[in-house]
């Protein structure tokens, strides 16, 4: 009989995180453990505060859940589609199950996931994700990412300028630059990204606001840099209005509930001809570990969110010189995981 237990948890970021629209020092996240038999699966719901989801609507999710009726995880479909069926949205916490789920049937089988969706362990080149701050702490945070290829930068604000002649005069690495839909006009958008091509951006994450679709459109027909849909693209379904929007996509776990539709939205997104980043929230290394197995599929990763929190009470994969290194543990990559330690907390009241 497949059961689980759950348990709120709040990861500390190492430094304050400030994007456009928010700021904030922890994220809520909801941990998963799913059992069959002896076996032991792992998954965790990241809810940043933005997207709607909390420990409260987690716990009210969790607590309509009733597995006792399947008797077998391999009906993966069945029991992810009842999962789905469960409430509209929530995708982070439905994302939690799904990544248990995998979790358990790749330690069934004895393979890491990677295996299981058919795709090669890969070396994981990630960036380093750097927010809106001031130029001293800026040119702090390129000075510690050293080790990273590539790096993530916020803009979005008033500040964009001051930002990146920050970051120019430290480093000539490759930029992504996400504006969170900070930039308030198309024609705003369309003079930064050209003054970005300059100063070392590869790409462009959500530069306006996601409903503005005809500003979009025309965005997408002039950048001289790819545009990347985030905020504006979450799960499967809405791959039928990418085209004519973007010129790639960022899946993330926490958006697409998890493993199985990610996996199927980066196939398609392929056969579509669209760019693929995997990206992450602030996560454990058990989402982490889970986003990592689908690396082969992405050509961006920006998979840092366990390196910026303090308490992750999990560990996988390693990450040596800005590499994650893809270990051949079966599931995830959990090592050796101890549920019981971890303590349900809540983060103090402010
Ligand atoms: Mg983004």
């Amino acid at each position: 009989m497949l059961s689980f237990s759950f348990r709120p948890y709040h990861l500390e970021k190492k430094h304050r995180f400030s994007i456009a629209g928010g700021s904030r020092t922890n994220t809520p996240v909801m941990l998963i453990q799913l059992k069959f038999e002896s076996y032991t699966g792992y998954g965790e719901a990241s809810m940043p505060p933005l997207y709607g989801e909390s420990i409260k609507t987690a716990i009210e999710f969790v607590k309509k859940v009733d597995l006792t009726v399947f008797k077998d995880p391999f009906n993966t479909e069945d029991i992810l589609n009842y999962i789905d069926s469960i409430a509209h949205r929530h995708p982070a916490i439905k994302a939690a199950f799904d990544i248990a789920l995998h979790d358990l049937i790749g330690q069934m089988l004895k393979i890491p996931i990677h295996s299981y969706f058919g795709l090669k362990a890969q070396d994981l080149n990630t960036s380093k994700t750097i927010g809106i701050d001031s130029p001293e702490i800026i040119r702090q945070r390129v000075e510690e990412a050293k080790d990273f290829q590539f790096l993530k930068i916020k803009l979005g604000g008033a500040t964009d300028r001051e930002i990146i002649e920050a970051i120019n005069e430290k480093t000539s690495k490759p930029l992504f630059i996400d504006a969170n839909q900070g930039w308030a006009s198309k024609e705003e958008a369309l003079d930064k990204i050209h003054w970005l091509k300059e100063s070392n951006a590869i790409l462009i994450e959500q530069p306006i606001p996601k409903n503005a679709y005809d500003a979009q459109s025309w965005l997408a027909a002039h950048s001289p840099l790819p545009i990347i849909g985030d905020e504006g693209v979450q799960r499967f379904s809405d791959l039928k209005i990418v085209g004519e929007l973007y010129h790639g996509i960022n899946i993330k776990l926490m958006k697409s509930t998890g493993l199985r539709e990610a996996f199927k939205m980066a196939q398609t997104a392929k056969i579509m001809g669209l760019k693929i980043m995997l990206g992450c929230m602030s996560e454990t290394s058990c989402a982490i570990g889970a986003a990592a197995q689908l690396g082969a599929l992405a050509d961006w990763i920006d998979l840092d969110g366990n390196l910026a929190i303090k308490n992750d009470p999990f560990t996988a994969h390693e990450v040596r010189h800005g590499v994650i290194k893809l270990n051949k543990l079966p599931g995830l990559g959990l090592i050796d995981p101890k549920w019981e330690q971890i303590e349900d907390y809540m983060a103090p009241a402010h």
